[in-house]
């Protein structure tokens, strides 16, 4: 990778390489004499930094954030400075992902807490701040063999428990997918392995089958004179890990092969759906509509599962082209088809759109210190998560353990207050029920006297244990 790499890439999508230039040269100037474990030059870290990013057609002020990112933490460099050759939010981005100084720190421990804290919490100003850092460690999980056994492995869990998560909470698959496979090649290198050897069987095995199969449905498509576009994958090497280590055999992962069919409206991928059934018999107990009810972080399709060549099952994910690019790069996506102020565009759509939004927003808010940050966060969004039904059929995502209380207070604070029974797929249930997956949750209010004392110990989630602390204090 050179800088003629990322300048080509950056053309591609219409960036006016002027700015990305001086950044390119401001880094290189202050990494000068810098080195990675690797042996390289340092600025190769930031320029393939930049790369991912410009892969993701991200704007011109992140490209130059990405490619200052280490300038504070690294070199004498200044934020002023920064702010100055190029503007106070490229200044703000590369502060964002700047790790705190020791000094400020009486442990280490303490010092990874608030740097996590700080990371975590940057969504709320800037979301671009935690792709850059997504970048970041993507491009080090990359290159991580250079590093110490020991450090491999730290790297490598942090990056599954909290960066993988993230990019999952924001949507963004591809770089999900990336930083779980690379984590789990330093966490369990056996079954790394172990996997990469039967992906690439199932790939070997199928190929004839899965071609055949998209020249019979673009065949299809393009009889009826629809736009389309046709490509497959294999599941990841974790995707296939997770079902391995519950006991599953390989073959009965049903969506180990996943062919895209890309059209261009969504009227179409309902008819779509119809032709390819009448082809490909359906395994009607797989079939999802993500379209009209999607997943919490944004992702929309059809997915169905259908019976292939010899019996073999083939999973079919039907989109339109923007539903795929959001299912392929989440929140990242409105770089590439939205124009106009990209920073506000993200906010917002966070703010409306994404489910782990608020949790977060109330986790920072109610924690007194960095520690009750990280463990609330452990706690409520990093770990297991339940989703359920609500009684109109909106799926809401919850920590694990959750009650019937801390849906009432995310469904919202009077719902919360005023709860008085709750129905569980139509029984009644007490209200400290431990809510299960696929549960459909029917919420009885009143005019109560509101939430009681002992509701405090029956809520997982910040927001209702704040709104009942609020209440009956009063
Ligand atoms: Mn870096």
């Amino acid at each position: 990778m050179v800088f003629e790499d990322l300048l080509k890439e950056i053309k591609s999508y219409g960036l006016e390489e002027e700015e990305i230039k001086k950044a390119y040269e401001m880094a290189k100037l202050y990494h000068e004499g810098q080195y990675r474990q690797s042996g390289e030059p340092y600025i190769t870290h930031p320029l393939n930094v930049a790369f991912i990013l410009a892969k993701l057609h991200a704007d011109k002020d992140t490209i130059c954030a990405g490619l200052l990112h280490d300038l504070l933490e690294d070199t004498k460099c200044t934020k002023e400075e920064i702010a100055r050759c190029f503007n106070p939010e490229v200044a703000n981005m590369v502060d964002g992902v700047t790790k705190l100084a020791k000094m400020n720190f009486s442990s280490k421990e303490d010092q990874y807490l608030a740097n996590t804290r700080k990371i975590i919490s940057s969504i709320k100003e800037d979301v671009r701040i935690i792709i850059i850092k997504l970048a970041d460690r993507l491009h080090n999980m990359r290159t991580l063999q250079f590093k110490s056994e020991l450090k491999q492995k730290e790297n490598a869990k942090e990056t599954l428990s909290l960066f993988a998560k993230i990019a999952d909470y924001i949507g963004a698959y591809h770089l999900k997918i990336e930083l779980e496979d690379l984590s789990l090649k330093y966490l369990e290198p056996e079954w790394y392995k172990k996997i990469q050897e039967q992906r690439y069987n199932v790939q070997e095995k199928n190929q004839e089958c899965i071609k055949e199969m998209i020249y019979k449905i673009k065949t299809m498509l393009d009889d009826k004179e629809i736009p389309n576009e046709l490509k497959y994958r294999i599941k990841s090497v974790y995707g296939i890990y997770k079902h391995l280590i519950r006991g599953h055999k390989l073959s009965d992962v049903h969506d180990l092969i996943a062919l895209s069919l890309i059209v261009d409206e969504v009227e179409k991928c309902y008819y779509s759906l119809y032709l390819v059934h009448k082809e490909y018999h359906p395994f009607n107990e797989h079939f999802k509509d993500y379209i009209c009810s999607p997943k919490t972080n944004m992702y929309s399709a059809l997915h169905t599962t259908v019976f292939g060549l010899d019996g073999r099952l083939i999973q079919v994910q039907i989109k339109t082209f923007e539903m795929d690019q959001i299912s392929s790069y989440g929140l990242t996506a409105y770089w590439n088809i939205k124009k106009g102020n990209v920073r506000e565009i993200m906010q917002e759509n966070l703010k409306n759109s994404f489910q782990f939004y608020k949790p977060l927003q109330e986790i920072d808010k109610m924690a007194k210190n960095n520690k009750q940050f990280v463990r609330q966060m452990e706690k409520e969004l990093l770990g297991e998560q339940i989703y359920i039904y609500t009684s109109n059929g909106n799926v809401i995502g919850l920590p694990l353990g959750s009650t019937p209380i801390d849906l009432a207070y995310r469904l919202n604070k009077k719902t919360g207050n005023n709860l008085k029974k709750v129905l569980v797929n139509d029984e009644e249930v007490p209200l400290d029920y431990h809510l299960e997956s696929k549960d459909r949750v029917k919420i009885i209010t009143e005019d109560t006297e509101g939430p009681k004392k002992d509701w405090i110990e029956k809520v997982q989630t910040s927001y209702a244990k704040r709104k009942i602390k609020e209440y009956t204090e009063k």
